[in-house]
């Protein structure tokens, strides 16, 4: 079976696995089968996959396909198997029945990242069976655990078995390569070249307790109300990077309007609902997402605190820091309870050349541009072993679909074209790379 056909059977194959990652060890399920399934796959061809378990039922597979020269540094291409909920009730489809209709492949996962990770099974099966190989040593990785953090999946790979990543120095990945339509008949294919970094915040609040009848004027409670209203009401001045830079001034050529670097908002606005993304990496953003107070309605308590999802542009993490330091004010502690830092790659070299070549030589169309992901994948993993990371998992879209809102969306789907053409183009990548 050709990989553009047999990448539609693997990707309904691996929706039909519920690998739901609720973050928490006792109810996820479904990645070890998913692992078997992929390591069955690989084996198949003749590559010796190995699947680690970090914890029960929490796997990864990781095998290496061996290039035509050996010699040279390998690439790394890596996704992850699990995903988050589906509550099945808001769907119009069975989220992990894999169903086909109007086009689509319909499953929680279709776009995160399952279809990626049967993109690139069918891919390599193909290759193996034709007795091809890649220019060099090819690492394969299908991981646990992205969903919450990485800790069962990248992490522990990275931290226990990272013998599997000698002589990696690149890595593609989820989050690029996707087209977004722009004015018309263009389309933008967007290159993850950098990520936000991730600062979870507590902010801490202490004053004096009392009864709820009686003056207090050092109340917790009201403490930490009034410094996460300025957090969340704050705007953080707009920072240029280099490669939010660079989008915006391939994206103000090609629709023809007028960059003004003090305003970028203007130009982000033109490109779609996927400005929701772009729009957040011209800044660092503070959002405040939990409060937790008091235990009964008439008791003042001593203590009130609030968690900040803040996420911060590479190098920006210590002024970022201080900014908010001076926003909540001097009574308010701060508590990092989880820290991941920004990525940032230039948009050039050879590999860049290559994606830029596999796309438009597949589609002639193509305006490739490199992106910043506000969010955060696997690639934060990776990189902590110097390896260069992209997000590039490529994906020819319909122009009235709103991509962006389909990842961890109700009825997640993916086009069964852009899947057959994403195996197309990671094909002609590959034989570049
Ligand atoms: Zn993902």
């Amino acid at each position: 079976m050709d990989a553009t056909d047999e990448v539609i059977e693997l990707c309904r194959d691996l929706l039909r696995i519920d690998t739901t990652n609720t973050g928490d060890l006792e109810t996820s399920a479904g990645e070890r089968l998913a692992a078997e399934y992929v390591a069955e796959k690989l084996a198949e061809v003749g590559l010796e996959p190995q699947i680690h378990e970090s914890a029960p039922g929490r796997a990864s597979v990781v095998a290496r396909f061996e290039g035509s020269d050996p010699g040279r540094d390998a690439l790394l291409i890596h996704g992850h198997l699990d995903v988050v909920p589906a509550d099945a009730s808001e769907w119009s489809v069975d989220p992990f029945g894999g169903e086909i209709k109007d086009g689509y492949l319909w499953g929680r996962g279709a776009v995160d990242m399952k279809d990626f990770d049967a993109m690139v099974l069918a891919l390599v099966r193909q290759m193996r069976r034709e007795g091809r190989k890649p220019p060099r040593d090819v690492v394969l990785a299908f991981v646990a655990d992205e969903e919450a953090g990485s800790t069962y999946g990248a992490q522990y790979l990275v931290e226990k078995h990272a013998h599997h990543f000698d002589g990696v120095t690149e890595a593609i990945g989820e989050v690029g390569g996707f087209s977004v339509s722009v004015g018309g008949d263009q389309r933008l294919y967007l290159i993850e070249t950098a990520q936000k970094g991730i600062d979870w915040l507590r902010l801490h609040a202490k004053g004096r307790p009392g009864h709820g009848s009686m003056i207090n004027d050092d109340n917790a409670v009201t403490a930490v109300a009034e410094a996460v209203a300025r957090v969340g009401r704050h705007r953080f001045p707009v920072i240029m990077t280099p490669t939010v830079r660079t989008f915006l001034e391939q994206v103000s050529e090609i629709l023809q309007i007028e960059l003004d670097l003090d305003n970028p908002e203007q130009a982000v606005e033109k490109i779609g609902p996927i400005a929701m993304i772009i729009g957040a990496t011209l800044r660092n953003t503070a959002n405040p997402t939990r409060l937790a107070a008091g235990y009964k309605d008439n008791v003042i308590p001593g203590r009130a605190s609030a968690t900040i999802d803040c996420r911060t542009l590479p190098g920006q993490s210590e002024l970022f820091e201080q900014q908010l330091r001076d926003l909540v004010g001097p009574d308010i502690e701060l508590e990092y309870i989880h820290r991941q830092a920004a990525l940032e790659t230039t948009f050039d070299g050879a590999l860049v050349e290559a994606m830029t070549a596999a796309l438009k030589a597949e589609d002639p169309g193509a305006l490739p541009v490199p992106y910043m992901l506000s969010g955060g994948t696997d690639a934060k993993q990776f990189d902590k072993l110097g390896i260069r990371c992209f997000g590039f998992s490529p994906v020819r879209l319909p122009a009235d679909l709103n991509f962006g809102a389909l990842f961890h969306g109700i009825d997640e789907r993916i086009p069964v074209e852009g899947l057959q053409f994403g195996v197309r183009v990671l094909d002609r990548f590959l034989q570049q790379s």
